[in-house]
C-alpha cells in the first residue's frame, strides 16, 4: 500500500522536473523576449503604481471633496456671503425716502421706527439721496437693479432680510437678540445734518453741475452726488468698499 504513494511522488518528481523544464523554456523564451518588454515593464510599473495609486484616489478624493461640500456648505455659506465688512458693530438700512410706492415708503418708514427703537447706531443708507447706494446694495446682495426691494436690514454686518422679516423678528422677539450683541449708541438728530445724513454741496449750491471757463461751459461737480448732496461728515458712515 505504501510502494505506490512512494512510487507516484517519483514519477511526480519527473513530471515536475519535466514541468519546470517546460516552464523553464518559457521563462527562457521570456527571458529572451524580455529585454526590450523588461525595460518597458520596468520603466512602466513604477510610474503605474506611482501613477495609479497616488493620483487616483487624490483625483477621486479631491473630486468628491469638491463636489460634496460644494452644494452642502452652499446653503450655510450664503447667509455669510451677504454680509457687510466694517458694518459689525451696527444696524445698516438700504430705505427709501420717496412716496412713489407707498407700501415701500411704509415699509421702510415702519422697520426703521422698529430699529431706531433699540437704541444702537443706525447707518441708514437713502437711495432716493444718492444713487451710489443703489450700486452699492446690489453689489453686496448679488441683485440686478429690478430686483431690489426696500428696506433691506443688515445687523451686525449680517444680512436680516425686508419688512416681513424685521416685523416677524420683531414679534417674536428674536430682533432683540440680534441687536443686543451692539454697542448701544445716543441717537437723536444730527446738529450738522439734522438727521438727513446728507449736506448741500458748498462748490455747487447743490446744483451738481459747475461752469467753468476753461471748459467754456458747464460740468458736472466732482465733489457731491448727482442731487448735489455730500454725506454728512458728522454721522453719515463712510461706503463700503464693494469692490
Ligand atoms: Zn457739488
Ligand atoms: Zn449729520
Amino acid at each position: 500500500m505504501w510502494r505506490p504513494w512512494t512510487k507516484t511522488p517519483s514519477r511526480i518528481h519527473d513530471t515536475t522536473s519535466q514541468f519546470s523544464c517546460s516552464s523553464f523554456k518559457d521563462i527562457q523564451n521570456l527571458c529572451t523576449e524580455d529585454p526590450v518588454p523588461t525595460t518597458n515593464i520596468l520603466t512602466k510599473k513604477p510610474s503605474i503604481f506611482h501613477r495609479a495609486p497616488r493620483p487616483q484616489p487624490d483625483t477621486s478624493s479631491f473630486d468628491a471633496n469638491k463636489n460634496l461640500p460644494q452644494p452642502q456648505d452652499l446653503e450655510p455659506l450664503q447667509p455669510p456671503k451677504i454680509s457687510i465688512p466694517g458694518a459689525e458693530k451696527r444696524i445698516v438700512v438700504y430705505f427709501t425716502s420717496l412716496r412713489v410706492v407707498r407700501s415701500t415708503f411704509e415699509d421702510c418708514k415702519s422697520v426703521r421706527s422698529i430699529l431706531r427703537a433699540f437704541r444702537v447706531q443706525v447707518d441708514e443708507r437713502d437711495l432716493s439721496m444718492d444713487s451710489s447706494f443703489v450700486n452699492e446694495l446690489q453689489v453686496i446682495l448679488g441683485v440686478g437693479q429690478g430686483k431690489l426691494t426696500l428696506p433691506r436690514v443688515f445687523i451686525g454686518g449680517r444680512y436680516i432680510g425686508g419688512a416681513e422679516e424685521i416685523r416677524q423678528l420683531h414679534e417674536t422677539g428674536e430682533l432683540k437678540m440680534f441687536v443686543e450683541g451692539l454697542p448701544t449708541a445716543d441717537i437723536g438728530a444730527c446738529d450738522v445734518c439734522g438727521g438727513y445724513s446728507f449736506l448741500l454741496c458748498n462748490d455747487c449750491d447743490g446744483s451738481h453741475k459747475m461752469y467753468t471757463e476753461k471748459a467754456g461751459g458747464f460740468k458736472s461737480c466732482t465733489v457731491c452726488n448727482e442731487n448735489g448732496l455730500i454725506r454728512c461728515p458728522s454721522c453719515s458712515f463712510p461706503p463700503f468698499s464693494t469692490v
